[in-house]
């Protein structure tokens, strides 16, 4: 079967490689010279640095990732190690115990820290434990996906009553129901900011998935009781790049095409099925399957034209719950940041009201690093992405997509040069170890993922609210990718793509 895949992101290079290897003769198109999305990596002076997901849920041999990459025979090839995130606060620091503490340290800190809520992180913590449950059943029964069992059914069930009737609690609501503080609930759900998601429109459910104890402490074990497991966190060693060339090897040895720095321009549709795409508004390729990922609105307004579409297709595409953008600056350094950084991703927040600060981002206000920002340190774990004696190290922020002042142009070293000095109260001097930088805004993301507007994470996770379906209302085309209803992270785009693939493989 003929198939060409739009995109070589994760979501388009899985899709392509799955489909490659059972048969399929694919073409997969991008619009910039290298492959990989977000997942590129950037280069510049003997520096690498990551500009996608940073830390990657499920890239062990029994996790979801890692089952593909299995499949796909690439499991040894893309080199992994277990990582973490630490959390600091404006009054506190949930760095992690020198010496284990065991699985709940987290909780025993945070009631020295909060003793009026002891009860709560209590009831917290056993919630946690059923939440795991739950989802340790649901991959479990995903596995087996025929199962009609009535044993696995009243597995499901049973895992599900105990949330039953907070079905429908938000996330600052579920959060009110167990901690008085609101610094407490900060630490629980500050990590929505990162996904322009205010808690008030949170799934309260989804808290529990925010918060994997591994991704706190790495020795925190996956099993934590029979049918209690979590998922661990890891980083890529060479950085993300290094399985976008192991996706490309299989495409490749399977015969698929892979060209680059070509857009496709139009999505060709003859009596309500796909014929194939056009490139750079001149090539026509044919093809009996279009999988595409990337942007919804310029997949089918753009590439496809309003005029093809039933009015239900044109509301949903205007109604999906965008992301907006991150502000990047990477430096090269000549200095180990260990001493002040600690581990490889540090999230370092400076406000607790995070329902006002996601509101203002969402209004066009850049806060400028003073809401927070993340430092990633790659080379703590991959000497090789640095010069001998130097680190690639990345400070970030949330952002918005447009300003509502000024442009991204006309201001990116000044804000810069202040996320810089913000960093600097951490790790004093920073500035005169900096050997090289680039920034990346809004801008150069749009370019990056050919989108007019940069989504970070593609779908904004707003309760009530879904994706577009992969499978489109036109025969042949299917939507894949961090706008589709897959939603963004790796952990969602690959499974679903590798889903949607095997599916049109048969
Ligand atoms: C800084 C950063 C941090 C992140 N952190 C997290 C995180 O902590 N947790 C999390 O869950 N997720 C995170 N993500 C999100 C995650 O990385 C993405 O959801 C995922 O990589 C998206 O993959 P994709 O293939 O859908 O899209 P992309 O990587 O955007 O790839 C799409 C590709 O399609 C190409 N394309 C589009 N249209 C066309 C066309 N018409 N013609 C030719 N080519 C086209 C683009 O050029 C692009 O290369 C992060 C992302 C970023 C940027």
């Amino acid at each position: 079967m003929k198939t060409i895949v739009i995109g070589a992101g994760a979501a388009g290079l899985t899709a392509a490689a799955t489909l490659a290897k059972a048969g399929h003769e694919v073409t997969i198109v991008d619009h910039n010279p290298v492959s990989g999305g977000v997942l590129r990596g950037w280069q510049a002076k003997g520096f690498t640095w990551d500009l996608g997901q940073l830390l990657i849920e499920g890239l062990g041999p029994d996790e979801p990732i890692g089952e593909i990459m299995q499949d796909l025979g690439i499991f040894d090839q893309v080199k992994t190690i277990l990582d973490e995130r630490r959390y600091v606060f404006p009054d506190f620091d949930l760095q992690k115990p020198e010496n284990y503490q065991g699985v709940k340290w987290r909780i025993d800190r945070l009631k020295q820290e909060f003793p009026e809520d002891t009860a709560g992180l209590d009831r917290y913590w056993n919630d946690y434990m059923r939440f795991v449950h739950l989802m340790t059943v649901a991959r479990q029964l995903k596995k087996q996906e025929n199962s009609n069992s009535l044993i696995d059914k009243v597995r499901l069930i049973w895992a599900i009553l105990p949330f039953f009737t907070r079905r429908d609690w938000t996330a600052e609501q579920l959060m009110r129901s167990y901690f008085s503080s609101e610094k407490l609930r900060a630490v629980f759900i500050s990590i929505l900011a990162d996904f322009f998601t205010p808690p008030s429109q949170f799934q309260g459910l989804g808290v529990f998935a925010l918060n994997p104890e591994t991704s706190f402490d790495k020795r925190i074990p996956q099993q934590l009781k029979n049918n209690i497991v979590q998922l661990n966190f890891y980083s890529f060693l060479g950085g993300t790049r290094t399985l976008v060339d192991a996706l490309e090897g299989v495409i490749a040895a399977h015969n698929g095409q892979i060209r680059l720095g070509q857009d496709v321009t139009r999505v060709i549709v003859a009596d309500g099925k796909v014929t194939g795409v056009e490139l750079n508004h001149s090539e026509i390729l044919e093809a009996d399957l279009v999988l595409a990922s990337g942007g919804a609105d310029e997949l089918f307004f753009d590439l496809i034209g309003k005029e093809q579409l039933l009015e239900e297709t044109i509301q949903k595409v205007n109604e999906l719950p965008l992301m907006d953008s991150v502000f990047m600056v990477h430096l090269g350094l000549d200095i180990d940041p260990k001493p002040f950084i600690g581990g490889t991703c540090t999230y370092y927040y400076r406000t607790y009201d995070i329902e006002g600060a996601i509101l203002q981002g969402k209004q066009g206000h850049y806060h400028e690093g003073k809401d927070g920002f993340v430092v990633h340190v790659p080379t703590h774990h991959s000497p090789e992405m640095a010069p001998d004696a130097h680190h690639a190290m990345t400070i970030y922020t949330i952002c918005p997509d447009t300003l509502s002042n000024g442009t991204w142009k006309d201001q990116k070293e000044l804000f810069a040069d202040q996320l810089i000095q913000l960093a600097e109260e951490y790790f004093p001097g920073l500035n005169d170890h900096i050997v090289h930088r680039v920034i990346f805004t809004a801008e150069e993301f749009r370019e990056l993922t050919h989108t007019k507007h940069h989504a970070f994470g593609g779908l904004a996770p707003i309760m009530g609210k879904d994706g577009f379906p992969h499978q489109t209302p036109i025969e042949g085309l299917w939507f894949i990718g961090h706008q589709s209803e897959s939603g963004g992270g790796l952990m969602n785009v690959i499974p679903a793509a590798y889903r949607v693939a095997k599916k049109l493989s048969i």
